[in-house]
C-alpha cells in the first residue's frame, strides 16, 4: 500500500493527515494552538506547531499502521497563512521528505479545502464557498486553475466572528460560541450589509455591532443578528456565483462552515435552484492534514514536486496562481 502524508500548519491548527490513492483518510492527527486569551499570535502558534508536529507524525504513522517506507510523498501547506507557522509544518515536511527519499508536494490550502469536499461529494465541479477564520472566498475552477470569483474585501469571516466575540468578553475561537448563543434567540436587529458584487466586508458590521453591545443589546440577540445578516451576504454572493458560471453544485469548506446555519441557508439556496450542496464532516471542513494529503496526491499525479531549495513557504500565495492540471482543460 502507498499512501500520501500531508502537513497543515497555515493559522492556529497544526495537523498531519495520511490518505490513501482513493482518498480514504486512514489517519489524522490534529492539536489547534488556543490562546489563552485574546487572539493568535503567530510566533506563539508557530511555536506550538514545532512542539507538536513530530509527535502529530507519529501518532497519524501509527494510526494508520503505515511505515514510512509507504508512504509515497511528502505534501505540506506551502499558503496562504501566517509565515512562521507556515514555516514550521514545511521544515517538518522538508526533514521527513529528506529521511524518507520521497517527493516533496507543495499545496495551497484554499485549493486543498476544494479538493477534498470535490472527492467527498462526488461532485465533479462544484463551486467551493470558503468561509473560515483568515479567508473568505467563492472559488470555481476554469481554464487550468481555481479562480476567486468573489472574497471578502477587508476581514475574513471567521476572525470577524472571533473579535466580535473576544470584544464581548469571550475567548478565542468565538463562532461556535456565537452559533450557541444564536440559537436562543430569534430577534433580529438590522446590522450594516456589505454586499459588492460578489464580494463582502465585515468591518462596517463589526462596528456596529459593537455600538449595539454598549446599548445593551443582550449576546443572543446580537449573535442571532451577526449570523443572520453576514450568512445571508454569502448565501448571496455564493448563489450570484452559481448563476454566472452556470453551475448547479456547491461544496462548503473552512471552520465556519461547521455552523449549522450557514450550512441551512446556503442548502436551501441551492436545493432552491435544483442543485446539490455538500458539507465535509466537521474534522475534514476545518483546517486538516487529510485534505493536504490528498491535494498532494492530485500534484504528485501531475509531477507537482520541489527539490527542498525550492520549497519555500508563500503566506500570500494566491488560489489563483497555482495550477490544477490534474482537473484538466
Ligand atoms: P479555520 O480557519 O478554517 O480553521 O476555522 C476557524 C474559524 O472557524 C474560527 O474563526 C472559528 O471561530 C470558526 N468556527 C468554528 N466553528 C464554528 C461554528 N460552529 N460557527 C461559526 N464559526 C465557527
Ligand atoms: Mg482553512
Amino acid at each position: 500500500m502507498m499512501v500520501l502524508l500531508g502537513i497543515e500548519s497555515t493559522a492556529h491548527t497544526a495537523s498531519v493527515g495520511i490518505v490513501d490513492e482513493r482518498a480514504q483518510v486512514l489517519a489524522l492527527a490534529t492539536d489547534m494552538y488556543r490562546p489563552p486569551s485574546g487572539g493568535i499570535h503567530p510566533r506563539e502558534a508557530a511555536n506550538h506547531h514545532v512542539e507538536l508536529l513530530p509527535q502529530l507524525v507519529t501518532q497519524a504513522l501509527d494510526a494508520a499502521h503505515v511505515r514510512p517506507s509507504e508512504v509515497e510523498a511528502v505534501a505540506f501547506a506551502q499558503g496562504p497563512g501566517l509565515g512562521p507557522c507556515l514555516r514550521a509544518g514545511a521544515t517538518v515536511a522538508r526533514m521527513l521528505s529528506l529521511a524518507w527519499h520521497r517527493p516533496l508536494v507543495p499545496v495551497n490550502h484554499c485549493v486543498a479545502h476544494v479538493e477534498i469536499a470535490r472527492v467527498l461529494s462526488g461532485l465533479d465541479d462544484p463551486l467551493l464557498l470558503y468561509a473560515s477564520g483568515g479567508n473568505t472566498q467563492v472559488i470555481a475552477y476554469f481554464k487550468g486553475r481555481y479562480r476567486v470569483l468573489g472574497e471578502t474585501l477587508d476581514i475574513g469571516i471567521g476572525n470577524f466572528l472571533d473579535k466580535l466575540w473576544i470584544e464581548l468578553g469571550g475567548t478565542f475561537p468565538g463562532g461556535p460560541e456565537l452559533e450557541r448563543e444564536a440559537k436562543q434567540s430569534t430577534t433580529l436587529f438590522p446590522l450594516p450589509y456589505s454586499v459588492h458584487g460578489m464580494d463582502v466586508a465585515f468591518s462596517g458590521m463589526l462596528t456596529a455591532a459593537l455600538a449595539l453591545h454598549r446599548k445593551g443589546i443582550l449576546r443572543p440577540d446580537l449573535a442571532y443578528s451577526v449570523e443572520v445578516t453576514s450568512y445571508a451576504m454569502l448565501t448571496e454572493i455564493t448563489e450570484r456565483a452559481l448563476a454566472h458560471r452556470r453551475r448547479n453544485s456547491v461544496v462548503l469548506g473552512g471552520g465556519v462552515a461547521c455552523n449549522e446555519r450557514l450550512r441551512g441557508m446556503v442548502r436551501a439556496m441551492v436545493e432552491g435552484r435544483g442543485g446539490t450542496m455538500f458539507a465535509p464532516p466537521r474534522s475534514l471542513c476545518v483546517d486538516n492534514g487529510a485534505m493536504i494529503a490528498w491535494t498532494g496526491r492530485l500534484g504528485l499525479s501531475s509531477g507537482l514536486t520541489v527539490p527542498v531549495e525550492a520549497s519555500a513557504v508563500q503566506p500570500r500565495q494566491r488560489t489563483d496562481v497555482v495550477d490544477a492540471p490534474w482537473r484538466g482543460g
